[in-house]
C-alpha cells in the first residue's frame, strides 16, 4: 500500500482528554477517532488490526467446531422482560422505541436473543451440544466511559453460547472454550492471566476473567509468585489458621477515647498496634442488621458478607440507623452487649485478638483488654476478608501479590438460568424434558486491541505484534526526489508484494525525520529503509521492537523478512 494515498491522519500533540497511554497511541497513530464520548470509528490501520484480531477469534473458535452466526443489535424489548433483566440490568441498557411506539434494547449481550432463537427449534438431544458466536457491535450506556477503547459505550466484542444436555456438557465446553481463549490471547502477545471471578448478578457458578496486566487495569488481581493461582482481589479466600497471642488476659476497661474514630486513630492514642483492634461495621444485609467484626489492620469484601449470608443485597448502615440499632454514632461501634435482633459475624482472623480494642457502643468511648468469647459472642467465624500482598496463596503455594489488570475476556457458566426464564427446554433420549443448560463467553475485541498497545509500547510508539501489526513491514524512500533510491524502492516494493508480504511503502514527498517519527509511532514490526547507500544496493533494516539496525544487501530483505516472520 502507498502511503502518499494511504488515509493515515498522524498527530504531533497528544490528545488532551486522553489518559491511557493506548487511548493516546492509537489516536496520534491515526488507527481511530472519537466520535462522541465512548463511541469511536476505526480508520484504515485501526480496521486492519481489528480484522486481524478477528480472524485469530475466527480461527480458534472455528477450531472448537463453533459456528459463527450475526445476530441483531436491535432487540424487542419483550425478550428482556421475560428474562427479567428490562428491569435488573439498569441505565447501562440502551432503550428505544420505533415509530409505533415499541420499545426495543440495543445489545448490550446477547442471552436472551440468543436463548429465543434456539427455543422453538432445537427439540432434541440430538442438536446438542452447540456453540454459537459472533462479532459484533454491543452497546452499553457506561457510566464512566474511558479511556479511549478500554471502555466504550459501542464497542466491539466476541460473543459466544454453548448448549448442552446436562452439566458435563457444559464443564466440557466450557473448558475448550477456555483454552481457545488462552490461546487468542497468547497470539495477539499479550501477558495475561485467566482468573477466578464473582459469578455475580449474572447468576452462574464457575467463571474466570482473562486479565491483561497493566497499570491502567480497573481490576486488581490477586496472583501466587509461585504458582499459577490467580483471582479478582474480589473473590480469593484467605486461608490461614490464626494462633491467639501467648498472653495473660487481662481485666476488661472502658477508656475515654475523645474524636478517636477511625482504627488508626484510636490504635496511636491508645499506643497499641491495629492487629490489636477489633473493627466493627454494621451492615444492612436484605434488610436486617448485622455486625461485620474484622481486625484492625483488614478489610472487609461485601461480596463475601453476601455470600456467607446469602443474601441478594448488602449495604452499610446509614448514620441514621446506626444511630437508632446500636444508640450510638459510628466509630465508636463495637460487639459488646448488642441487641439480640444483631447478628454479629467476624472474619476468622478476629480469634487472634487478646486484650484488644473495641468500640463501647457510645460516644467517644472505647473498651481495652477486650477478649472475644469472654466479652462477647460471634454467631459465626467466617472468611470475610480481603486478601492482602504477603498472605499466603490459597492453594498453599507461595504468597500473594497483587497486580492491575484489564479484563479482555470472560467465560461464565450460565447453567440454566436463562433456558428456564425463556423456556428452551430439550427432550433427553427418554423422551424427558429439561432446560438447556448453557455458557456464556465473551471477548472484548475493541479493548483487546486497545489493551495489546497498552502493554506494548515504548516512548517513541506502538510496538505491533506481527500477528496484530495493520502492515507486515514499512518500507521508506527517505528522499523520492533521489531518482535512485525512488527506482530502488519502487522495485523492492514490488517485489516483497508479489512474495506475498504485506508493506506500507511510504513513498510521500516527506522530510526524512516526518517519516521516521510517523513509522516509529505507527509501529510495524519491520522498517525497511531506502536511503543514501541505495546506489550501492544496501538498505538499512530496523527491527521496531528492540531498535536494532542492520545494514544489508537489496537481494537479501526478502529471506530476512522470511526467517523473521517465520520466527515469531
Ligand atoms: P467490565 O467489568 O469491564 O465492565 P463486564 O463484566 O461488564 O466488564 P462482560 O459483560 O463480561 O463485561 O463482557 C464481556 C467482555 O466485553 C469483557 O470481558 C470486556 O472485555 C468487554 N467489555 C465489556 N464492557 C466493555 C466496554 N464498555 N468497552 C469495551 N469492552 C467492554
Ligand atoms: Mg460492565
Amino acid at each position: 500500500m502507498r502511503q502518499s494515498k494511504f488515509y493515515i491522519p498522524t498527530l504531533r500533540e497528544v490528545p488532551a482528554d486522553a489518559e491511557a497511554k493506548s487511548h493516546q497511541l492509537l489516536v496520534r497513530a491515526g488507527f481511530i477517532r472519537q466520535s462522541v464520548s465512548g463511541v469511536y470509528s476505526f480508520l484504515p490501520l485501526g480496521r486492519r488490526v481489528l480484522r486481524k484480531l478477528e480472524t485469530i477469534i475466527r480461527e480458534e473458535m472455528d477450531g472448537i467446531g463453533s459456528q459463527e452466526v450475526l445476530m441483531p443489535a436491535l432487540q424487542p424489548s419483550e425478550l428482556w422482560e421475560e428474562s427479567g433483566r428490562w428491569r435488573t440490568y439498569g441505565p447501562e441498557l440502551m432503550r428505544l422505541n420505533d415509530r409505533h411506539d415499541r420499545t426495543f434494547a440495543l445489545g448490550a449481550t446477547h442471552e436472551e436473543l440468543i436463548t429465543s432463537l434456539l427455543r422453538d427449534e432445537v427439540k432434541s438431544y440430538k442438536r446438542l451440544p452447540m456453540v454459537l458466536y459472533q462479532i459484533q457491535g454491543k452497546f452499553r450506556d457506561e457510566k464512566r466511559p474511558r479511556f479511549g477503547l478500554l471502555r466504550g459505550r459501542e464497542f466491539i466484542m466476541k460473543d459466544a453460547y454453548s448448549f448442552d444436555m446436562d452439566e458435563d456438557g457444559l464443564d466440557q465446553n466450557y473448558d475448550e472454550i477456555f483454552k481457545a481463549y488462552q490461546n487468542v490471547f497468547k497470539r495477539c502477545g499479550l501477558d495475561f492471566r485467566a482468573v477466578i471471578a464473582d459469578s455475580g448478578a449474572m447468576g452462574g457458578k464457575d467463571t474466570h476473567e482473562f486479565m491483561v496486566l497493566a497499570e491502567i487495569g480497573e481490576d486488581t488481581i490477586a496472583y501466587s509468585n509461585e504458582s499459577d493461582y490467580a483471582a479478582n482481589v474480589e473473590m480469593a479466600p484467605v486461608k490461614i489458621s490464626y494462633t491467639k497471642k501467648e498472653e495473660e488476659q487481662k481485666d476488661l476497661s472502658k477508656v475515654h477515647t475523645p474524636d478517636r474514630k477511625t482504627i488508626k486513630d484510636v490504635a496511636d492514642y491508645l499506643n497499641v498496634s491495629s492487629e490489636d483492634c477489633i473493627k466493627s461495621l454494621l451492615w444492612m444485609v436484605d434488610d436486617r442488621p448485622v455486625l461485620v467484626l474484622s481486625r484492625g489492620d483488614h478489610e472487609i469484601n461485601d461480596i463475601k458478607v453476601k455470600n456467607v449470608m446469602d443474601a441478594e443485597t448488602v449495604e452499610l448502615a446509614t448514620e441514621e440507623q446506626t444511630k437508632e440499632i446500636l444508640g450510638c454514632e459510628t466509630g465508636y461501634i463495637g460487639p459488646i452487649d448488642v441487641p439480640e435482633s444483631v447478628t454479629v459475624i467476624a472474619d476468622y482472623a478476629v480469634t487472634s485478638v487478646v486484650n484488644g480494642v473495641c468500640g463501647a457502643n457510645e460516644r467517644e468511648m472505647h473498651f481495652e483488654n477486650v477478649n472475644p468469647e469472654r466479652d462477647f459472642t460471634v454467631d459465626r467465624y467466617e472468611d470475610l476478608r480481603f486478601i492482602q500482598e504477603g498472605d499466603p496463596s490459597p492453594d498453599g503455594q507461595g504468597t500473594i501479590v497483587f497486580a492491575r489488570g484489564i479484563e479482555v475476556g470472560h467465560v461464565f457458566k450460565l447453567g440454566t438460568r436463562y433456558s428456564e426464564a425463556l423456556g428452551a427446554t430439550i427432550l433427553d433420549k427418554n423422551g424427558k424434558s429439561s432446560p438447556i443448560v448453557m455458557g456464556s463467553y465473551g471477548i472484548g475485541v475493541s479493548r483487546t486491541m486497545a489493551a495489546v498497545v497498552e502493554q506494548l509500547h515504548d516512548e517513541n510508539g506502538i510496538l505491533w505484534p506481527t500477528s496484530l501489526a495493520p502492515f507486515d513491514a514499512h518500507l521508506i524512500c527517505v528522499n523520492p526526489k533521489n531518482a535512485s533510491q525512488s527506482e530502488k524502492a519502487e522495485a523492492l516494493y514490488n517485489d516483497l508484494k508479489s512474495q506475498g508480504f504485506d508493506v506500507l511503502y511510504d513513498d510521500r514527498k516527506e522530510r526524512a525525520g516526518v517519516k521516521f517519527t510517523d513509522a516509529d509511532l505507527i509501529g510495524l514490526p519491520i522498517q525497511i529503509i531506502v536511503g543514501k547507500r541505495a546506489d550501492e544496493g544496501i538498505v538499512e533494516v530496523k527491527e521496531r521492537k528492540t531498535g536494532e539496525k542492520e545494514e544489508m544487501s537489496i537481494d537479501e530483505v526478502n529471506a530476512f523478512l522470511r526467517t523473521f516472520f517465520s520466527n515469531r
